[in-house]
């Protein structure tokens, strides 16, 4: 029995059954025949978006009057999950539907919701988030992009890196520092639409340890003119408060795909484990295998029930910062552990990348590093003890 059978979150229904057979068949379909071909070029096809749109997977969660489909943080749970299974780590889903709609929806003006949100709900805009720069990561507060209101405009200056969705992107959330005062109290976010936009260039796709088809890339603005009206909310100076305040749901979307990744590792190394076959037995029979999985379910398991405990809690809209902190650097260390654990029963196929198991150990790497690095979450829960 696969582990991910044997066990039902209890936030699940048969309406979110029913939104999982509609991403399955949609991944499946869409994804897994193109999926080499994405690696190869380092961007999935700008058509996939618009297809993403069409069968209602987009915004998922987003309200119906701005074009999305209605539902809650568990609709965007069950694509998720839906897409790591099929295999697709190419996709930028999760950074335009659970990271950039919700900053539209939660800060921005009616005009800007009604401007962008159906258009990314369709696919027509791809969405990005661009806080990353050479020069800062971590720390937020020493982000250096500037933008100076010059009459109707503001003029930017400076550059970002390791930006998702960086090729296709028309939409970007860019943290800017609008000010100069202490800490965050400077920095805004503001909505850059890069259709012919002036100053604005896409840097290098950057080559990673994994992932391969996701364009991550740099961004470069330099005097790049973007309306005054594109600050998220209208008024300057809130990118800390609102980045502060969405950032426990990015962290949990990392810790939903990291249960996911755990548990899709250990159902397949289970099967290879029941079908290769060395000193005249199956390597399941080896006691060795048998508690190095045994281990790795049991850890498994544990993941799960805290993120469904986070779910829960952000499903009532009580998910607080400890809990989002704790659930990202727990899920994603323990996502690392077994998917190394699981890759060595693999043997010498578990390092070639033609095996879903080496792609997926090369792809669980960076789980530890965006999102606010695991020292990071570990400081953040320092803080509250
Ligand atoms: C594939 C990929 C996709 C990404 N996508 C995006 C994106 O779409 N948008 C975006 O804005 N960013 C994105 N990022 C950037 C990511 O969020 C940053 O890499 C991350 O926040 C870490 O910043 P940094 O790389 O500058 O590392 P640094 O901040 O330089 O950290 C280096 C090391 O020092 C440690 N460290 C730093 N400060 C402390 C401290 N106070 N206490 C203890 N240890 C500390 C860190 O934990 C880390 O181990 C992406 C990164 C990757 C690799």
């Amino acid at each position: 029995m696969e582990l991910t059978r044997t066990y039902r979150s209890p936030w699940l229904d048969e309406e979110l059954d029913d939104v999982r057979q509609l991403a399955r068949t949609f991944f499946e379909k869409e994804s897994v025949p193109n999926q080499e071909r994405w690696a190869k070029e380092h961007q999935v096809d700008r058509e996939y978006w618009n297809a993403a749109g069409d069968a209602g997977l987009l915004c998922i969660a987003i309200p119906t009057e701005f074009g999305g489909g209605g539902g809650t943080f568990a609709h965007e749970a069950v694509v998720m999950e839906e897409q790591a299974a099929a295999g697709d780590d190419a996709f930028g889903y999760s950074v335009h539907s659970t990271i950039v709609a919700p900053y539209i929806l939660k800060y921005g003006t009616q005009e800007q919701k009604e401007k962008w949100l159906p258009k990314l709900a369709t696919g027509e805009l791809v969405g990005a988030i661009a806080m990353t720069e050479p020069g800062a990561g971590s720390d937020l507060q020493a982000l250096r992009t500037s933008a100076r209101l010059d009459g109707d405009e503001y003029v930017v200056n400076g550059s970002k890196t390791f930006i998702t969705n960086g090729t296709h992107a028309d939409l970007i959330i860019v943290v800017v520092r609008t000010g100069e005062e202490e800490g965050g109290k400077g920095l805004s976010l503001l909505v850059i639409e890069t259709d012919g936009l002036a100053g604005f260039e896409r840097g290098r796709v950057l080559e990673k340890l994994g992932m391969p088809g996701q364009d991550t890339r740099e961004l470069f603005f330099s005097d790049m003119r973007v309306p005054k009206e594109n600050i998220l909310g209208g008024e300057e100076g809130q990118a800390f408060l609102q980045l502060m305040e969405q950032l426990p749901q990015e962290r949990l979307i990392i810790a939903v795909a990291a249960a996911k990744g755990a548990e899709l590792a250990i159902d397949r190394t289970v099967e290879y484990a029941k079908e290769r076959q060395a000193f005249g037995r199956e390597l399941m029979k080896f006691q060795n295998t048998r508690f190095v999985l045994a281990e790795c379910a049991t850890q498994a398991r544990a993941v799960r029930t805290l993120v469904d405990h986070c779910i829960e809690l952000h499903l009532k809209g009580e998910l607080d910062a400890q809990s989002a902190s704790m659930a990202k650097w727990f899920s994603t260390d323990q996502q690392c552990q077994i998917i190394d654990r699981c890759l060595q029963i693999f043997g010498g196929y578990g390092y070639m990348l033609e095996y879903p198991i080496a792609r997926a150990y090369a792809a669980a790497r960076v789980q530890k590093i965006y999102g606010g690095t695991n020292e990071i979450m570990k400081e953040l829960i320092a803080r509250t003890l």
